[in-house]
């Protein structure tokens, strides 16, 4: 219910000229309301004024919007570009302003990226806007020279590709003191040189970073991981991901004897220095027989760990299963591995383990048949914390699905399913995995049938509250969303490099 203040705040802000006139008669503690409520209402010429005269030590924007007692909506999965741009002019006003501010400290951090946008423009400005945003507002107001006060520190969750690199790197690097000083909280890092990722992470005040997300066309190996751990240093950082490939060694590297891996045992080292450490996801890397080296060392039990399509072999899943991080997982993805036909017992037994904080377990292409439903379901049973259990890409025919969902009704935090096209749907003698063209090819109808026959069975068992799909091209990612165009020219580069350097080679050869 909105309180009497909020229809109140609502009343003067849908009049912004008033709303701006009567804003030096307004008491300080009524400004976050009248935040709130402009943004709710996106009257951007409000929003900027309450910033541009925000009479408090700190702006938390997600505090801000989160639901309140005057009004019950939460604006935080909101990333309305109108109102952040109004915040970004509303910041930069108030540090141009003559005489001194109270303001110290704005925290721009929180917001969520969501695929629907319920605001009334619609438009979105995602992570890699608001860096970009914010990294233009910085380096505008550098060149001004009439700023008088203290400088605002800006709490910032960073998303840098090559695109935007220069602008941040000039924000986080001011030739004369700034008055706004960017510290970054997390930082998300894609289509840059590893060169370019050392200089804008050394700038960015590594010693405060809580997550560091390197992905895709970010190219790694093992060295700059090193490199980048060692030198730049994040003794406070609570998660990880590195891209594809990230612990091959370089290709210079002379390899040591009987398969010991220095660089690895030397990765896990810095890892275990940083005691925050609790999530790390390093999908698509070669880690055969080296989970021990890589994981033995840390000190801080991980709560997240992604090791999909990362080439396990027995020794790695016996280590998993009885290592001290199997009791403290909630977030397990052994994507690409045959789990239950190649490792039935330290898998479930890591299962056993988990069972007691699993919350969203996910493996996809994993080869689990038919065959396999009845151990999966003992296996599961006693998970009774899971709410998302994700397994595209195995081939389960429908009446495994049926067995399977019976069984899953039966855990009492189960929200989210992602079950694959049964088996039946496509061809006769299809081979698993299956590439995207081959997946993509069966019959919609028969699909619809059996899925809503698996539907019926949830509402059935009184389980309307668990959501079942097969998202067969990836979920909703906002941060690809927003940067795909530059993801694709990146990649058409990098192929059309590699075709230069396979021509010259051929050419070298003739
Ligand atoms: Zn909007």
């Amino acid at each position: 219910m909105r309180s009497l203040r909020f229809i109140a705040a609502e009343a003067l802000v849908s009049h912004p000229s008033l709303a701006r006139d009567s804003l030096d008669s307004v008491a300080y503690n009524l400004y976050p309301l009248l935040f709130k409520t402009s943004y709710l209402l996106e009257q951007a010429e409000v929003t900027r004024a309450v910033l541009r005269c925000w009479p408090l030590e700190e702006f938390r924007l997600a505090m801000l919007l989160e639901p309140s007692t005057d009004h019950p909506a939460d604006l935080r999965d909101r990333a309305c570009r109108t109102c952040l741009e109004a915040c970004m002019q509303g910041l930069s006003d108030h540090v141009l302003q003559s005489g001194s501010h109270r303001l110290r400290l704005a925290d721009l951090t929180g917001i969520r990226d969501v695929q629907e946008q319920r605001c009334p423009c619609g438009r979105v400005l995602g992570r890699w806007g608001r860096t970009q945003l914010l990294a233009r507002t910085c380096c505008e107001l550098q060149a001004q020279t009439c700023v008088a006060g203290h400088p605002v520190e800006v709490l910032a969750d960073l998303f840098v590709t090559n695109g935007n690199f220069e602008a941040v790197v000039q924000a986080l690097r001011p030739a004369v003191p700034a008055p706004l000083q960017v510290r970054c909280l997390s930082f998300r890092a894609d289509s840059l040189s590893p060169g370019q990722l050392l200089l804008v992470l050394g700038l960015a005040e590594p010693a405060a970073l809580r997550k560091l997300e390197v992905v895709h066309n970010v190219r790694l190996h093992a060295g700059h991981v090193l490199q980048l751990l060692a030198q730049v240093g994040f003794p406070q950082l609570a998660s990880l991901t590195l891209p594809t490939k990230a612990f091959d060694v370089p290709p210079s590297y002379a390899p040591a004897p009987e398969g010991q891996d220095s660089l690895l045992a030397s990765i896990a080292w810095e890892l275990s220095r940083m005691t925050q450490l609790t999530e790390l996801n390093v999908a698509f890397s070669s880690l055969t027989g080296k989970i021990r080296t890589l994981l033995g060392p840390l000190r801080t039990p991980l709560r997240v760990l992604d090791l999909a399509n990362c080439h396990l072999n027995h020794a790695d899943m016996a280590f998993l299963a009885d290592c001290t991080h199997a009791t403290h997982l909630e977030v397990l993805d052994l994507s690409g591995h045959s789990l239950v036909h190649l490792y039935p017992s330290t898998f479930f037994r890591l299962l056993r383990q988990a069972a007691q904080t699993l919350r969203v377990l996910t493996l996809e292409d994993c080869s689990i048949t038919d065959s396999h439903v009845g151990m999966m379901i003992l296996g599961l049973s006693p998970c009774t914390q899971l709410q998302e259990f994700k397994f595209l890409g195995n081939p389960l025919s429908a009446s495994a699905l049926r067995r399977l969902f019976a069984a899953l009704c039966e855990l009492p935090k189960l929200q989210r399913v992602e079950f694959p096209v049964p088996k039946d749907c496509y061809p006769e003698g299809i081979v698993y995995p299956q590439d995207e063209m081959t997946a993509s090819k069966f019959d919609q109808q028969k699909y619809n049938v059996i899925a809503e026959e698996l539907h019926l069975l949830l509402l059935q068992a009184g389980r309307e509250d668990i959501q079942a799909s097969t998202p067969l091209f990836g979920s909703f990612d906002p941060d690809i969303q927003e940067t795909s165009n530059e993801l694709g020219v990146f990649l058409l580069q990098a192929f059309k490099n590699a075709l230069e350097n396979f021509s010259k080679a051929l050419r070298q050869i003739e």
